[in-house]
């Protein structure tokens, strides 16, 4: 679909023309017009599908043609759960306000706090941060954001995970305003904890699902190879290097030393290689990240600090040199890749510790893997047997324990169901909640 036929102002159509997008990605299509609507939204659709655009869009379109209903407050605040993403998405942002009126700032964790209350003092109209931070700010009375509009949340699940709740909560209370409109933004929504801070949080959602989350992405290769030991796994490692044609690899490891040792491991073979993780200064992320960006370094090792959002163009491969213990991380992490239209290769090394987050990735994307293998690189691992469960069926006392928590599992299930009554339209979702949360508090 055309920009045009969204509905979007001239001013914003003529912006994204110039950066050579003619028309929009499907999910853009799907939530621009339910976001310019004024209606709340729970979005999902794979990754690097163009998500970004698809709340930036709208949001300023608001700013644009809707009149402020505060002087000072800022009218958008977009949260991500990382430092890096928060940076990608005001990067975005503020290629899209240049020359206009508008002023955006970018808030994260990690950067001076007094230099970042001057800057809520210059009345920003956007406002793009992590949540602990901008929390932080509105608990010192450092900005009023009982104005806001709109408020978005990228990668929501996410920054549930990281135990973000009661900062999101804060923030959305700063701003109960009766106008509020929230969006919440993501490839993997279908989460417990999205489904109740979505219920306190939006008011009759619609929810535009494009695709599914196990949905294979098609324009990543993704391979799995069985291994032993860590010595396997460098070994395999040094394989790929030797046979892919890459141009640009992010590599991800269980711990953050680990990242480290990889690093100097590449830096001992002559390869350009770089360590991100998230007890870094922030001016050493920035720094590694903006290098990595600009090609300086052929591979980046990381953790899930950046498993999400993260939108660079040359990845042409992901490699899990160990397997993420949340399913829902396999899917972002190789989302770093086969980025809008582009194709990218996944690969993943299963050893032994491997093993249980392998068979709950499998059973996320529902889907039976093979193996692949290198010559003369095949292990003895083959798997492990799935364990035996113990019944307890004769022991009165014990059965009961099962039950109990069997019941405690189904009960959010039955209660969501009444949430929200789902309307399909061709693969797209719309789900309007029926009734308001029971209040947490
Ligand atoms: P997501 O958040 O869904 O993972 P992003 O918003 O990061 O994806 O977008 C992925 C890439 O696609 C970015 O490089 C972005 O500039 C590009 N992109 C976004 N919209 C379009 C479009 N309509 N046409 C072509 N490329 C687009
Ligand atoms: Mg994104």
């Amino acid at each position: 679909m055309q920009f045009e036929d969204l509905g979007l102002d001239k001013r914003l159509i003529k912006t994204i023309e110039h950066w050579g997008f003619s028309e929009a990605t499907e999910i853009q299509a799907a939530a621009i017009p339910v976001v310019t609507a004024g209606k709340d939204l729970l979005a999902s659709s794979k990754t690097g599908s163009g998500k970004t655009l698809a709340f930036l869009l709208p949001a300023l379109q608001r700013v644009m043609r809707v009149k402020s209903l505060s002087r000072r407050d800022p009218r958008v605040v977009i949260l991500a759960p990382t430092r890096e993403l928060a940076k990608q998405v005001f990067g975005e942002l503020r290629k899209l306000l240049a020359g206009t009126q508008y002023k955006g700032v970018l808030i994260l964790g990690g950067e001076n706090f007094n230099d970042q209350a001057k800057e809520f003092r210059k009345d920003p109209m956007f406002v793009v941060a992590t949540p602990g931070r901008l929390a932080d700010h509105l608990e010192h009375r450092h900005l009023s954001i009982e104005g806001l509009e709109l408020l978005i949340l990228d990668e929501a699940d996410r920054m549930l995970d990281l135990g973000f709740a009661p900062q999101l909560k804060a923030i959305n209370d700063a701003a109960s305003h009766r106008r509020r409109q929230t969006l919440m933004f993501s490839a993997t929504l279908n989460h417990q904890q999205v489904n109740d801070i979505a219920a306190d949080m939006l008011n009759e959602p619609r929810r535009v699902a494009i695709g599914y989350v196990n949905e294979e992405h098609k324009d990543i290769e993704q391979r799995f190879y069985l291994c032993d030991h860590l010595d396997h796994k460098q070994a395999l490692l040094d394989r790929v290097f030797e046979e892919e044609e890459y141009q640009q690899l992010m590599i991800f490891t269980a711990t953050r030393a680990d990242t480290e040792r990889l690093a100097t491991v590449f830096a001992d073979r002559g390869i350009k290689a770089v360590a991100l993780s998230g007890d870094m200064n922030q001016a050493a992320r920035n720094r590694i990240m903006n290098e990595f960006e600009r090609g300086l370094h052929k591979v980046l090792v990381t953790t899930d600090v950046a498993s999400r959002g993260l939108d660079i163009s040359n990845v042409s491969h992901v490699i899990n040199f160990d397997m993420p213990k949340h399913a829902e991380e396999y899917v972002h992490r190789i989302g770093r890749t086969g980025r809008a239209g582009n194709k990218g290769t996944a690969i993943s090394f299963v050893g032994p510790k491997d093993w249980m987050s392998f068979k709950s990735i499998e059973g996320f994307l529902d889907k039976k893997m093979t193996f692949a293998t290198f010559e003369g690189l095949k292990g003895k691992f083959t798997g492990l047997a799935p364990k035996r469960k113990k019944t307890f069926a004769k022991k009165p006392t014990k059965a009961k324990k099962v039950q109990k928590t069997n019941a405690k599992k189904d009960a959010p299930k039955q209660r969501n169901k009444s949430f929200y009554k789902g309307v399909s339209v061709g693969d797209q979702v719309f789900a309007v909640k029926k009734k308001k949360a029971p209040d947490t508090e």
